[in-house]
């Protein structure tokens, strides 16, 4: 017999929770909106889905919370909202990378009989679109592994706080490696060697993902979200080559905005 579709609250809506959202709409699941601009849920409302004035008022009936935000700010305000609503036996996932310490600030926060999963991802929008995230998951996920199937493939790395925690060491790694690609386009450059020559080269060698990633033309992963990245990793190790790549990723403010692949132009 097919299991009822679970009731989810999708809580915010940027450029990979609305596509996320989507994909859960589509699966066929009761779905109810909250994002702080409203606005953004309104093709989601058209297609369906029930729009909250508030995250309380989201998160009430549902059978299983999934939280997509920028950042920990953005997480533990949002937290603040939802907490107080949550009925016992509710699964909360929070998708948003924002490391092991927030993750643990929320638990610490859970009512009785709630669960937390941080399941941060890997992939950018065009995966978040076609159901291809890699999903790095802290926490029991078998009572929502249907949800999470319908948006990825799920890597169990332990108890609570692992997945924020593998996060943040697989796209740091990620960052590091396509600014070390744009440093290498400088030196080809300096040298007067032709940029493809180099780049055709460079993927050609063990740098071949991160080319792959500096040259992504799918993917809408702001450069002010990569140095909030990098920002929570540097407070949890000394790691003074990616201090290096934070103070560059910041020193331009027209680049913030644009994606990870902008730092190679
Ligand atoms: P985004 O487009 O900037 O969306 C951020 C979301 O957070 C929006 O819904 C925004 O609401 C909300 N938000 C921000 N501050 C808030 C606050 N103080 N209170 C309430 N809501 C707030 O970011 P995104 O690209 O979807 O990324 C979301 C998370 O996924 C981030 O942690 C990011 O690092 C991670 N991630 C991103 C990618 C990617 O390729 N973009 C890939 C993997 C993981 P408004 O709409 O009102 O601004």
């Amino acid at each position: 017999m097919k299991n009822t579709p679970q009731k989810i609250a999708f809580l915010g809506l940027g450029s990979m929770g609305l596509p996320m959202a989507r994909r859960l709409l589509g699966a066929g699941h009761p779905l109810t909106v909250w994002n702080r601009t409203a606005a953004k849920a309104d093709a989601l409302v058209s297609d369906g889905a029930a729009q909250a004035a508030t995250p309380a008022e989201a998160v009430r009936d549902a059978d299983v919370v999934i939280t997509m935000l920028a950042d920990p700010a953005a997480a533990l305000a949002v937290a603040d909202g939802l907490i107080p609503a949550l009925r016992p036996g509710t699964h909360w996932i929070d998708t948003s990378t924002v490391g092991p310490d927030t993750v643990a600030a929320l638990e610490a926060r859970l009512p009785d009989g709630v669960t937390l999963i941080d399941a941060p991802v890997m992939g950018s929008v065009d995966r978040a679109a076609s159901g291809e995230l890699l999903i790095l998951a802290g926490g029991d996920t078998a009572p929502v592994a249907d949800v999470l199937a319908r948006l990825g493939t799920v890597t169990p790395c332990g108890g609570p706080g692992t997945g924020a925690a593998l996060k943040l060491v697989l796209i740091n790694a990620v960052i590091g490696g396509v600014a070390l690609v744009a440093e290498a386009l400088t030196l080809a450059g300096a040298l007067g060697l032709p940029r493809e020559l180099a780049l055709r080269t460079l993927a050609e060698g063990p740098l071949s993902g991160a080319v792959g990633r500096a040259t992504a033309t799918g993917s809408h992963f702001p450069v002010a979200l990569a140095a909030k990245d990098v920002a929570l990793a540097a407070s949890s190790a000394k790691l003074p080559v990616l201090e290096a790549v934070h103070a560059a990723l910041t020193a331009d403010p027209a680049l913030l905005g644009e994606d990870l692949a902008a730092v190679i132009r």
